[in-house]
This record gives C-alpha cells, structure tokens and sequence, in this order.
C-alpha cells in the first residue's frame, strides 16, 4: 500500500477497512489515488474503479428526460426494457453530495476555512451552487460553481472565472430494467399549489378579461403517463477515475440508499439502489447493458446479485484487483459510517484544497 495514501487518509482508510474488510481493501489499494497539491498528482493515471449497482423501484415511476417521451426504452433480448439515463442518476447524486456537503459546512465550515483553505473569504455557502449562474442587474453572476470543494472536485464543475475546468471523475451507464413491464395511467392535472384540479395560471387571469370564466380554462386537462411498476429491478454501473480513498468511502454511501428520480421528484419516482459489485482496474470493467442482458428476466435481488457478480468475472483482466461482492454484511458497514464524522469530513475537504493546488501547480508549470 502507497505510503501515500496511508499517511494523507489514514481515517478513510480505516473506515474502508472496516466496510470492506482488510484483504479487499489490500487488493484495491493500488488504484487508490493519493491527492498531495503537487502537480503530478493530478495528471491521468490508469486507476479506475467500476461499480456495479442494482435498483429496485419502490414507488410508480416516471423516468422523463428532456426531450424524450415519458419514457425511454431499450431493447435487451428482444425485449423492452425502460432505462434510467446516468445522467438523471448523476444530477441526483450531485444535488445530494451538496446538500450532505453544506451540512458538513454547518458544522465545521469556519475550522475547514481555517485550517485547510487558510482563506477566510472562502465561504462554500455563498460560494458554491448547482442553480446556473444568473446574472443579477449591476450584481455580476449570484450563483455558480466555487470550483474548490469536494462536490465540485468530484462530479465535475465549470466556471468563467477560473483558468481550469473540473472534469468529472463520477461518470457512469445507464440502468436498465430487467423486465419488460410498465404501465400507462390516464388522469387529471392536479395542480401543485391548490392541490385541485382548478389550475390557476396566468394565462387564464388574463383570459378572464375576453371571456368571463372559460371552463375548460379551469380544470386540468386529462393527460397521459408511462410508469415503470413498483419493484422493478434494474441493473447500472458507475465509474470513478483516480478516487482517494474518501472519495471512494462518501460515494459508496451516497449509492447505497432511497433516491428520488422521478420527473417530478414530489410526487413519482423513488428507487432504493444497492452496489453489487466492485472492481478495481487499469481501465473500467464490462458495461451495464451487457450485465443487464445476463440478468434480463430475474426478479429475485439475490439472483441478480448473482447474475451480476457472474457476468463481471467473466469479462475481468488479469491486472484487476479482486472482484469484490458487495454483501449484506458490506451493505449495513456501509450503513454504519458516519459521514459527518469531524475527521473524515475534514479528509474530504483536505483533498480537495490539494486536488485544486495540484492544478494551479499544474497550470503555473506550463
Ligand atoms: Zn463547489
């Protein structure tokens, strides 16, 4: 194990030990990376870790993205299955990272400011927001990317006012469900202030004025959805390129839970998702459709995990490290780690200043 890796994250690691256990963790050391603020440190290396994941719906789903129908479908076997784009996946895993993040700033952000960052004007709060950047009158652009913490460093963030962009490292395929069912439901629009089928817009105030109360103007029309059925199973997969440990540590916990991917978050969509399997490589490891084709049709969690875990040994390289399974017992480890703990947060945070001091050594070396 790189001396490295021991000396910057030695809380992540013994919590990745704890979760993982010793030998899976020895085995999956050496494509750990180490964040030091020099300007090697950032430049591309073959490490790459692939997780599997499982996804159960656990409410009617709705899986809109913009510009496609209510649903998107693919076809495995002959077969018709609706997919979860990753990058639906990816905007919820984002928006939860930041919101776990400013808790953390809650706590801790003024010892972060001062101990790590060493900038007093650095404040994550003001400084850092998903919102695309608006420009007020006179004010310049009120939010944006603050292009220094740990979401950003991660999932990947741009801005006008910095000479560098931050790739993601969090990449990922689309998850497929394994079974060919979904329904349509036909029904009235519910407005989402009144809570009744009288809409009140704009456009019907204004109209009121030409026609005294237009009926059809009132009432929601009758509309049409897709959803995908309660415990449907799909299969996906995640990629993380160079991750320290803590990155690891907080992006297992961040896909082992209840998300909400609906088209409209309030109302439709949950799906409690699960990693399957881990593997450490050169490069990432097998495809999430493929690893839906050998698990296509199976209903039961256990016999998909089984699936799973089948196919990625099977198209495994000799340079990976060993296929970890990700059992029940990693499952409630990983449940168990405390991730508003003050020193693994504070590793979190730590590497991303060095993560960004590397590319401004980078830059400046050029
Ligand atoms: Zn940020």
């Amino acid at each position: 194990m790189s001396e490295a890796i021991k000396k910057l994250y030695p809380v992540s690691m013994s919590k990745l030990e704890e979760v993982l256990g010793k030998e899976n963790l020895e085995s999956i050391s050496k494509y750990l990376h180490a964040y030091d603020g020099t300007a090697n440190t950032i430049k591309p290396v073959a490490k790459n870790i692939t997780i599997y994941l499982m996804a159960r719906a656990t409410d009617r789903l709705i899986i809109r993205s913009e510009g496609e129908d209510d649903i998107i479908l693919s076809q495995i076997k002959g077969e018709t299955s609706p997919t979860i784009v990753f990058r639906k996946l990816k905007a919820v895993i984002l928006r939860n990272f930041m919101e776990l993040m400013r808790n953390i700033w809650g706590r801790y952000g003024s010892n972060i400011k001062k101990e790590i960052y060493r900038d007093e004007s650095y404040d994550f709060y003001n400084k850092c927001s998903i919102s695309p950047g608006i420009a007020g009158e006179g004010r310049g652009v009120m939010h944006g990317r603050c292009m220094k913490c740990p979401v950003d460093v991660l999932m990947g963030a741009t801005s006008a006012g910095t000479s560098y962009n931050l790739s993601s490292r969090l990449i990922g395929e689309s998850f497929y469900a394994l079974s060919a069912d979904y329904e349509r439901l036909t029904s009235n629009a519910v407005d989402e202030v009144t809570y009744t089928t009288i809409m009140l817009t704009e456009r019907r105030e204004e109209e009121r004025r030409e026609e005294e109360k237009r009926e059809e103007e009132r009432t929601g029309a009758l509309f049409t959805e897709t959803f995908v059925k309660p415990g449907t199973m799909f299969v996906g997969k995640t990629v993380l390129f160079m991750p320290s440990p803590t990155e690891l540590l907080y992006t297992l916990w961040l896909l082992t839970r209840q998300i909400r991917v609906g088209a409209r978050t309030s109302i439709w969509g949950s799906l409690s998702i699960t990693p399957v399997v881990v593997v450490a490589d050169l490069y990432e490891v097998g495809s999430s459709y493929e690893a839906a084709e050998e698990a296509f049709g199976v209903k039961d969690e256990a016999k998909v995990r089984e699936k799973v875990v089948n196919y990625v040994r099977g198209v495994s390289y000799v340079t990976a490290a060993q296929t970890i399974e990700v059992t029940a017992d990693i499952i409630n480890e990983i449940r168990k780690v405390d991730v508003l703990d003050e020193k693994l947060a504070k590793e979190l945070w730590r590497n991303a200043k060095d993560y960004v001091s590397g590319v401004d050594s980078y830059i400046k070396s050029e």
